[in-house]
């Protein structure tokens, strides 16, 4: 009669961002006897579409587990910093898998699954950094790296005998040509490019995080998820304003205003809305209204522009006088 650990079949649940390594771990490790379900996450600073597909693709159960609360606490005190931007990678890569660890326990999974390869990124996944991700998770010896196993110590789902460790490989450095080949084995077509589609890692988007965590905090997350649209001015009185670029973005600041904040939109002439979040100054509602008329369509329309003002239950117009002009603006804009 067979020992148990030879007839029971592991079962896993590996980080799935939709990228290829993410799917070739599920394949690798699928074909070391393991049965497979994956796990990613959500917040306004990537989405989980990706993933998403390539669950479907791969014809696994996707759990999708909201992240937007840990992300934000990593990216105001990242213990191991950032990387090129605002991105506390180790830190989120860390916390994900240590995530990922505590759904592993409640759904009675035997280990947690990455795409990781060594050496592939230079800072993130070097041998140390491997083995900060694995003690700062929880979970030593349950993280199988089905890709670059064979350079790792065997982990207890290996030296069970529940996955076959000689199924799994030995993948290190930047050459992308291995995945590609194992791509076409496992007849994989449909992956975005590696690091894409988070946020964190644009400077740009770094630069309006900051702004937003110096001067109105991260801890509404209806102004963190308007990080991913319009124009942002920081006045020198501090005033923030955010600018819709086109009818959807003056809609979704129009609908994202609470008691608290202040919204501009012109009234005589077609126009982008203004949103001022909280602390609206007089001087900053006067430069507000500056810019919504400077960035308005005004070249057909010889009078002044009438601009309302929506403050709490209250609503007002005033009348900007010319000229409308953007250039006074631009030093305050964050680009
Ligand atoms: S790229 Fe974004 S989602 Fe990925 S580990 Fe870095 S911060 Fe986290």
């Amino acid at each position: 009669m067979a020992c148990e650990h030879y007839t029971k079949k592991a079962r896993g649940l590996s980080l799935l961002s939709g990228g290829l390594d993410s799917q070739l771990a599920v394949c690798v490790l699928r074909d070391a006897g393991a049965e497979m379900e994956g796990v990613t996450f959500a917040t306004p600073f990537f989405a989980p579409d990706a993933a998403r597909k390539a669950a479907a693709a791969l014809g696994i159960t996707l759990h999708v587990v909201d992240f937007t609360d840990d992300e934000i606490a990593l990216v105001k005190a990242p213990p191991h910093g950032f990387g090129g931007a605002m991105n506390p990678c180790i830190d989120c890569h860390a916390t994900m898998i240590r995530r990922a660890g505590e759904l592993m326990t409640q759904l009675g999974y035997d280990f947690v699954a990455t795409g990781e390869v060594l050496n592939q990124r230079p800072m993130s996944q070097n041998r140390q950094s491997l083995g900060v991700v694995e003690r700062s998770s929880g979970l030593a010896g349950r993280l199988v790296r089905p890709l670059c196993a064979q350079l790792l110590e065997p982990t207890i789902p290996e030296q069970e005998g529940l996955i076959d460790r000689s199924k799994l490989l030995g993948l290190s450095g930047r050459r992308r040509e291995p995945q590609f080949e194992l791509a076409r084995k496992y007849g994989l077509t449909d992956y975005p490019s590696p690091a894409g589609g988070c946020k964190l890692t644009e400077k740009g988007f770094g630069r309006r995080l900051k702004d937003l965590m110096v001067h109105e905090g991260l801890d509404d997350r209806r102004l963190v998820e308007l990080l991913n649209m319009a124009r942002r001015f920081r006045l020198p009185d501090g005033t923030g304003v955010i600018l819709g670029r086109d009818a959807s973005e003056n809609a979704a600041l129009a609908k994202a205003c609470s008691e608290s904040d202040t919204l501009v939109a012109p009234v005589s002439v077609p126009g982008p809305t203004a949103l001022i979040p909280k602390v609206c100054t007089p001087e900053g509602l006067d430069q507000a209204a500056g810019i919504v008329c400077a960035w308005s369509r005004f070249d057909n329309f010889s009078g002044d522009i009438k601009v309302k003002v929506v403050a709490g239950a209250t609503t007002t117009e005033r009348t900007i006088p010319r000229p409308y002009v953007r250039d006074p603006f631009l030093p305050f804009q964050i680009t």
